[in-house]
Parts: structure tokens; C-alpha cells; sequence
């Protein structure tokens, strides 16, 4: 296992010795990774590596059958507010589809509680391009449209820690440098950016940190300009359609 992680910063996201079994087969078998702020970092690996499994549990939508989550040095289990400083994006967008995307996230508003919904609700609808459509029902939405409805929805409480998961699909080319753009402003020293992508060529130059999922573990974990010292890692990215 090849680490190369800041023990200088505080960690804001710690994993330790996460299993998780399907039928019995283990997906995650004995994972450990630790993020801190300012991190953005590329969770990279094969199709059924594990990713999805990893941000499911990380987000406290899925449970593990053994380790644990700590956030900001607490265990993610004891406190479910801590659940409002994690913004996850699946690459299934979760929507009330006869609702129109502003009172999609005017109820999103209202779960979080937040104290100046309409402000940051028009700031979501321009983020994501969408003001001109935001009175038309979610179900008339093109796929691309609701991914980035999804981004923005998911930005809405303004969470410290973003877990997307393959955020890029159904985007076009534009919406796609829409979301680089957006990672990149996202990119604070506050911040901790958990990307998830098994094509992540173009997150490779703005990220930070790569890990590497395979075998159920995190078996590299490197600052983004360490890359070259690392070659098995950077074969495997080459090889990556
Ligand atoms: P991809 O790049 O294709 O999205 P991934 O790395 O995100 O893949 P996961 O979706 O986490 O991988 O799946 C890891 C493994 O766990 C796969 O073999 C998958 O079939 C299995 N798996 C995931 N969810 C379930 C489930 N609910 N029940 C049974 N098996 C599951």
C-alpha cells in the first residue's frame, strides 16, 4: 500500500477498517482513507471496484458490516447533524418529478432548515443554468438537465464535505465544463472533495489527492503531482478508456 497522506492536517473525514459483504462477498474488505480539508481527491477503480459502496457509506446511506466513519474526529453514526455537512451527489438525481425544480428545492430548503432559502435557491437555479426553466415539472427535464439540477440540490446547505458520484454522466460537453468550473470554485481550503470516477481524466489535473480502490482497499492514496512517482497508478489511468 502506497500512502502519502498530510499528517499535518487535521483529518475531516477518517475511515477505518471498513468491510462491507454482499451475498457474503466482500466489496470493501478492511478500507482505510483519511481526507482533510482542502482535499480534492479522485477515488479512482475499475466498474464494481467498490466506489458507489464507499460514498453510500461515507453519505450514511448504507451501513457497513464492520469499521467505522469519523467526521471532524466524531463518529458519523452518533450524530446525524453532522449528516448536514455532507452534500452527496449520486448519478441518479433524486426528484419529486411533478414538481418543478424550484419547488424541488424549495422543499430541500425546508429539510435543511435553512434560514435564507429563496437566496440560495436562485443562486443554485443560476449555478446550474436552469433559472429560465425552473417553473417546468422535473419530468420534462432532459437527463443532463436533472444531473445538473442534482449538483445544485445537493450544494443547497452548503456542506463541507462533497461526495460526487461519477458526476459527469449524462452531461454534454458544455454542462461538463459547466462542472469543471464548479469543482474548481468548490476546490476551498474548508472544503473536502471525494470525487468518484472510473474515467477520471479530466478531474486528474485539478485534483489534489488520487486514491485507488481495488481489491476492496484504498491500495494508493498520493498527492495529484506525485503521479510519476507512482507508476503502477499512472499505467492504470493510461489504460482507462
Ligand atoms: P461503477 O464504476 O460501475 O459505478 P463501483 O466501483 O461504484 O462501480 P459499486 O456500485 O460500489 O461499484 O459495486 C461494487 C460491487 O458491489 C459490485 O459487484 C456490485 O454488484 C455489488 N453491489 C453493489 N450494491 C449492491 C447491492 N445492493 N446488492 C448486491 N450487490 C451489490
Amino acid at each position: 500500500m502506497m500512502v502519502m497522506d498530510s499528517v499535518s492536517r487535521k483529518a475531516a473525514i477518517t475511515v477505518r477498517g471498513l468491510v462491507k459483504r454482499y451475498h457474503f462477498q466482500p466489496v470493501l474488505d478492511d478500507l482505510s482513507l483519511s481526507l482533510s480539508d482542502g482535499d480534492f481527491c479522485v477515488l479512482v477503480g475499475a466498474n464494481g471496484a467498490g466506489k458507489t459502496t464507499l460514498l453510500r457509506i461515507l453519505a450514511d446511506l448504507a451501513r457497513p458490516n464492520q469499521g467505522e466513519v469519523l467526521i471532524n474526529g466524531l463518529p458519523l453514526k452518533a450524530s446525524p447533524a453532522l449528516r448536514q455537512a455532507i452534500g452527496y451527489i449520486s448519478h441518479q438525481p433524486m426528484f419529486y418529478e411533478d414538481l418543478t425544480a424550484l419547488e424541488n428545492l424549495e422543499h430541500y430548503a425546508r429539510l435543511y432548515g435553512l434560514s435564507q432559502p429563496a437566496e440560495r435557491i436562485s443562486a443554485c437555479l443560476r449555478a446550474s443554468g436552469l433559472a429560465s426553466y425552473q417553473n417546468q415539472p422535473v419530468r420534462t427535464y432532459s437527463r443532463g438537465m436533472q444531473q445538473r439540477l442534482s449538483i445544485e440540490r445537493a450544494l443547497l446547505h452548503d456542506p463541507k464535505i462533497l461526495l460526487f458520484d461519477e458526476p459527469y454522466t449524462g452531461l454534454d460537453q458544455e454542462a461538463a465544463q459547466r462542472l469543471d468550473r464548479r469543482l474548481q470554485a468548490l476546490h476551498t481550503p474548508g472544503r473536502v472533495i471525494l470525487v468518484a470516477a472510473h474515467r477520471p481524466q479530466r478531474l486528474i489535473p485539478v485534483a489534489s489527492h488520487i486514491a485507488w480502490l481495488q481489491s476492496g482497499r484504498i491500495s494508493h492514496h498520493i498527492p495529484a503531482s506525485q503521479l510519476n512517482s507512482s507508476p503502477e497508478l499512472l499505467a492504470y489511468l493510461q489504460e482507462v478508456p
